[in-house]
């Protein structure tokens, strides 16, 4: 009996060794961790007296309807722009992060409670709690903003009661006089009201204030307007448009506002702890806090001797989990793996590691894969080749079923790739949406190949 209990512990002890721990090249905690934002009391006073006015207006219009008891059950607000998720050639399997949640204990500084106990959230000592969720956009949340990459949609149906737009959306820390944002105030069924804050100038719906939106509906693209550290959503839900009851969405023992009733339809875990991006590099990536100075440096192409640097991305990376890197050959055979352990618990990381590759390296296309949290994720990179992709359906740029084998390039389009555009005779390359072609992506539209634009195609130099 000693024998077979002790077998598969030897048997595992011999596997752990034979997969050695390699320490990160770079990276670690990532500052969208800490988007963060803050209203004065007197925010609050003007918000008021705002959404009081409008409210008038809108009862003269017959667009203010009695409250109906709590009924809203809030959809996740924000969402990554379509067939940019999922599609198993693109870079990011997840977009965002949670950096904040309400500050359930109201007394500062350093007074801090979220509604699961913990003390995810922020207070300032000017006696400011934290009042609302904040969503983050990761990894690379500023180039995801330029390209307009995460939407933010309207978490329950309701009516549009104040919008504000046109103020500067690129503020990466607070504001040291007064900065306005841009932000949908949305009035569900029930009498509640959601703020959607910090939104792109430029960006928000076009519908009116009195109008009338959809769960799902889209309200704004994710900026960093008013008093904001970097790209990120603030939603906050009150009662009523009197501002005078808050609503922490997330049911919880610490929730004291509304105890253990969520608002959510499905209410995420606490943490999720996923991996939001697995890429391949020319060089390492840069991060910064403001805008400007931020390079993804992605590269999908390399040849023999090139130094190839593999990023992963994680959203909520916990401490003790261990992640297992392999990479493998054209030909199915791992070229080298190793084992990563995770020593902290942050609400936004990124790690690199780089490889060098042979001066004689099989040509063809290789895969990085990453498996945390029990999860497989996989990127592509060809060596000694362009990574190609080929258009040959009939219709939508964004449809992978309109692409060979159903691979389509990631968007905007990175170094090392090239796109084919092979639809002849009855097919039509339809350019859907606006797509960018970064420096080192090549683009060949075959002779006699139908292409149609109803959007820019941007060929960076
Ligand atoms: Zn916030």
């Amino acid at each position: 009996m000693k024998t077979t209990l002790l077998l598969p512990v030897l048997l595992w002890a011999v596997a752990a060794s034979a997969q050695p721990l390699r320490q990160p090249d770079g990276g670690g905690i990532y500052r969208p961790e800490e988007a963060a934002d803050e209203f004065s009391e007197a925010d609050y006073n003007y918000m008021r007296s705002v959404l009081a006015a409008n409210k008038l207006q809108l009862q003269k219009q017959g667009k203010w309807a009695a409250p109906l008891p709590q009924v809203t059950a809030f959809q996740w607000p924000t969402r990554l722009r379509t067939n940019l998720l999922g599609n198993q050639n693109a870079s990011y399997l997840g977009y965002y992060g949670i950096s904040n949640y309400i500050d359930q204990n109201t007394a500062f500084p350093n007074q801090l409670l979220d509604y699961n106990c913990g003390n995810r959230t922020y207070d300032l000592s000017g006696g400011y709690n934290h009042r609302g969720t904040d969503i983050f956009s990761w990894p690379f949340p500023w180039t995801k903003m330029e390209n307009n990459e995460v939407e933010i949609i309207a978490a329950a149906a309701g009516t549009i009661i104040a919008k504000f737009d046109g103020n500067p959306d690129q503020n990466c820390a607070f504001c040291t006089s007064a900065c306005n944002w841009n932000a949908v105030y949305v009035r569900q069924a029930d009498g509640s009201v959601a703020w959607y804050g910090h939104l792109k100038s430029g960006s928000l719906t076009s519908k009116a204030i009195g109008a009338s939106v959809l769960a799902g509906e889209y309200l704004g693209v994710m900026g960093s307007s008013g008093n904001s550290t970097g790209p990120h959503l603030h939603f906050e839900v009150w009662e009523t448009e009197a501002l005078a009851k808050l609503v922490d969405p997330w049911a919880g023992s610490c929730n004291t506002l509304n105890g253990t009733t969520s608002w959510w339809a499905s209410q995420q875990p606490y943490r999720v702890s996923t991996l939001n991006a697995v890429m391949t590099h020319g060089t390492a990536p840069v991060h910064t806090q403001c805008a400007g100075g931020e390079r993804v440096n992605e590269k999908k192409s390399f040849r023999g001797g090139d130094t190839v640097f593999l990023g992963t991305y994680y959203r909520d990376q916990l401490q003790g989990q261990t992640v297992l890197h392999e990479i493998y050959m054209p030909n199915n055979t791992r070229y080298t793996f190793w084992n990563q352990s995770l020593t902290s618990t942050f609400n936004a990381s990124w790690w690199y590691y780089y490889i060098i590759l042979p001066s004689n390296p099989m040509v063809g296309e290789w895969r990085y894969d990453v498996t945390h949290n029990g999860v497989l994720s996989r990127t592509r990179f060809a060596v000694g080749q362009p990574m190609q992709f080929t258009f040959n359906g009939n219709g939508s740029f964004q449809n992978p079923a309109n692409w060979s084998g159903s691979r389509m390039p990631s968007l905007p389009v990175p170094n090392g790739v090239e796109v084919v555009i092979n639809s002849a005779g009855a097919n039509q390359c339809v350019v859907d949406a606006p797509v960018r072609f970064l420096k080192g992506a090549r683009l060949t539209i075959s002779s006699g190949a139908n292409v149609r634009f109803q959007h820019n195609l941007v060929l960076e130099q």
